[in-house]
């Protein structure tokens, strides 16, 4: 499943790691960025579900987008919270699989970090896996409904979702006046999880 349940409003589902987060000064950035994502998606999905009656597809068990997607938004600041979570968040047992399908990732699908039918780095996972949800049928194996039925992909306005972006711009160390260049700026250093280089990391479980 590529994101969790549709079950609160707010940020009352930021994740807190009080002890990482004093030694990180990244960390509460960038968890912050993501609770303001994921509130800016459960708000666009609630209101999607209001006003069209349609119902959301995307759920637990549900990977078919993890098994078949070719394009996986990641973004510097997303690829450190992986790193650590990987190295020092994921349960041993999950280790060795991930360290073996991390090794021999082809950048292709399927993402490396769906392991026993589940995201094994759910909790930071990407915010391109976050906002991908689908209204309606769930995804037949190999379809990206982006392409074969548009209108049932959420969307909603680039410029709430930017305020994750503007979260983590002191991570980034740039020299821009206004949060609007420095979001545009991170925007551009996008990156795809599935031709990114993971063999380092790999290396490094
Ligand atoms: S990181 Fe991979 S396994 Fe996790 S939700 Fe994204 S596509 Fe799925
Ligand atoms: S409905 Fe599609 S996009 Fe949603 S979780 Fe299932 S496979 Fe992924």
């Amino acid at each position: 499943m590529k994101r969790h349940q549709n079950n609160a409003a707010g940020f009352s589902r930021r994740l807190h790691f009080p002890d990482d987060e004093k030694r990180l000064p990244w960390l509460p950035l960038l968890l912050d960025a993501y609770a303001i994502a994921d509130d800016v998606i459960d708000t666009a999905i609630t209101n999607e579900i209001n006003s069209s009656n349609k119902r959301l597809a995307c759920g637990q068990g549900c990977v078919s987008c993890c098994e078949h997607h070719k394009d996986l938004p990641l973004f510097p600041h997303e690829l450190v919270g992986i790193y650590w979570y990987v190295k020092e968040k994921m349960p041993a047992s999950e280790k060795p699989g991930l360290k073996e399908r991390l090794g021999g990732h082809k950048a292709e699908p399927p993402c490396p970090f769906l392991g026993g039918g589940s995201c094994s780095i759910h909790p930071l996972r990407p915010l391109g896996c976050r906002q991908f949800n689908v209204f309606g049928a769930r995804c037949l194996p190999g379809e990206d409904p982006y392409y074969t039925r548009r209108d049932d992909v959420l969307t909603f306005s680039a410029g709430h979702i930017d305020r994750a972006f503007a979260a983590v711009i002191p991570l980034y160390r740039l020299n821009e006046s206004g949060a609007a260049e420095a979001v545009r700026l991170i925007r551009a250093q996008i990156l795809n999880l599935q031709t990114f280089n993971w063999k380092k990391l790999a290396a490094n479980i």
